[in-house]
């Protein structure tokens, strides 16, 4: 029998196990020795329904949400006998150990198990807490439906992630400086109530460590390991280090998903990593349209490019080793640590090299060797070859001559026919390479394109595409938010009613706001 989301029963877990802020009061401050601080919701003035994912709405069981079920979802009043309150956690920004964070702007308002699965909902903008630092606790309309329809998008790509449930508008306005440059507008304010098993992140273990907080840096482990990780066995030494290599290994997994599918996170920060390996965070974050491994939408990053789609492997990385430090003093050995982190990287070399070949539809990729991969990635940058139509365009039939391939690359590219013409050779001798492969492998061109088309996507949430449904919600309509959600449920179906957005950028994308620049403000 469904319920009504209101009328699931709370089961406090992380704010009953663990260490609650003293302080009641709701002002920005510094808070120590303790896990998370209890913090009201912002009652927002006039809020509106703008979507709720009927998915999520099934996977939960819940009916359709009525209207105290939006009051709820909206902030304007909390879950009934739930206290509601924000995550402490730091982390790193760019490299660089930014001190205490926390959840700024996003409440927990419920946690509560569904079928022993535990889930925590939050509300993204539902204003100030004790960790607003000099920010507002709110969010805007612009930001929030990139974050809601890209996690439903990248749930339904296979990739791991956070959900959301829905999105509010809250008849706020919020002032924003876009794109940092002093041009300051009001926006609509938006809130998202999204949700996850647990919204811990590498950043939550940092802050006890480098506070030197490891008494409650115990505590935290060990009830992530009992909550979330219980098949790793009671909390001692040796569950640590099988906590840390299955962070490592679903990290992995994660990153080797995004760069299947062309997803440019754009702010990978320590606190932007969740301990669970899933996709958290939608910020300023992008799909690679022409296929290029230096390219970040994230502006606040154009200059060195950090995060950029080519170097995210890295960055976790970085950040797993972070992650390493912050729970080596209830480990004290650097030995085991240091080989989980080197076996992140063969792993995540061998794992890199098995996915591109199931693009390929190459499934014996011992004998595919990297120059291959490496050949096919600088024509694909050279060529400025769309990722997604590429992939997808190679699953849609067998080529049998060069002629006929280079035919359908050139729909699929960024340049004009005559510049291509010049990389033709390139191309030809990759063709090449790639027929002795598929006639080695011998498998029915029909099976092997059937596979190929599960691991393709046809449809991603393109830059523009997502600025065209902002672009429509900002004048009050919402049809194309619903247009974009319904398209990208099925992102491997072809949907031929939905054909136009299998397309190259428009060229008025190319500079546009929103669709090659966007900035972390949001
Ligand atoms: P982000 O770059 O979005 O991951 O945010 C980094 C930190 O800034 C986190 O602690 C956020 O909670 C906080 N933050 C971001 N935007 C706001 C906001 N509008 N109000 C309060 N805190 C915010
Ligand atoms: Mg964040």
């Amino acid at each position: 029998m469904n319920k009504t989301f209101a009328k699931l029963v709370p089961q406090p877990s992380f704010s009953k196990y663990l260490e609650a802020d003293a302080v009641a009061e709701n002002f920005t401050r510094q808070v120590s020795h303790v896990h998370f601080s209890f913090t009201a919701t912002k009652k927002p003035a006039k809020p509106e329904l703008i979507h709720a994912s009927p998915d999520l709405l099934q996977e939960l069981q819940l009916e359709k949400l009525k209207d105290v079920d939006l009051d709820i979802l909206s902030g304007m009043i909390p879950f009934p006998n739930f206290k509601p309150y924000a995550m402490r956690y730091g982390g790193h920004q760019f490299g660089h150990w930014a001190g205490q964070l926390g959840d700024g702007r996003a409440i927990n308002i419920l946690e509560t198990k569904i079928n022993d699965t535990p889930w925590t909902f939050q509300l993204k903008g539902g204003g100030p807490t004790p960790y607003s630092r000099s920010a507002d606790g709110f969010a805007v309309l612009r930001s929030s439906i990139r974050e809601y329809l890209c996690s439903e998008a990248m749930y339904n790509l296979g990739v791991p992630t956070t959900r959301a449930l829905s999105l509010m508008k809250t008849g706020d306005w919020v002032p924003r400086d876009m794109l940092y440059n002093g041009n300051q507008a009001d926006e609509h304010g938006a809130v998202v109530c999204r949700t996850s098993p647990s919204f811990i992140r590498f950043g939550n273990f940092e802050i006890l460590s480098a506070q030197n907080e490891i008494k409650e840096l115990k505590q935290l482990l060990d009830y992530t390991i009992t909550e979330h990780f219980p098949h790793l066995g009671m909390p001692a030494k040796e569950t640590y280090l099988s906590f840390f290599s299955e962070v490592a290994k679903r990290t992995k997994d994660m990153i080797i998903d995004w760069q299947r599918v062309g997803f440019v996170h754009g702010v990978m920060n320590t606190d932007n990593l969740s301990i669970l390996g899933l996709t958290i965070d939608y910020g300023p974050y992008g799909w690679l349209e022409n296929y290029d491994p230096s390219w970040t939408p994230n502006t606040t990053d154009s200059e060195t490019r950090r995060y950029r789609f080519g170097n995210q492997s890295n960055i976790a990385l970085w950040n797993l080793v972070q992650l390493a430090n912050a729970i080596y003093p209830l480990i004290e050995e650097a030995k085991p640590l240091e080989e989980i982190l080197v076996k992140y990287k063969t792993s995540y070399s061998l794992d890199y090299h098995q996915m591109m070949c199931s693009k390929l539809g190459l499934s014996t990729f011992e004998s595919v060797s990297e120059g291959f991969i490496d050949a096919l990635n600088m024509n694909l940058e050279a060529s400025q070859i769309d990722m997604t139509m590429f992939y997808r365009e190679l699953s849609n039939r067998e080529y049998l001559d060069f002629k006929s391939f280079f035919t359908a690359l050139g729909t699929t590219s960024y340049l004009d026919n005559k510049t291509l013409l010049a990389k033709k050779k390139d191309w030809e001798k990759w063709f090449d390479d790639y027929q002795k492969l598929l006639e080695q492998e011998g498998m029915m061109a029909e099976s092997r394109l059937l596979t190929m088309k599960k691991v393709n996507p046809k449809y991603v949430l393109r830059n523009y595409m997502a600025q065209l449904a902002i672009d429509e919600a900002d004048k009050g309509n919402f049809e194309l938010v619903d247009e974009l959600y319904q398209l990208l449920r099925k992102p491997y179906d072809e949907q031929p009613n939905m054909q136009k957005w299998f397309a190259l950028r428009p060229d008025w994308a190319m500079n546009k706001v929103g669709c090659s620049m966007l900035s972390c403000s949001s």
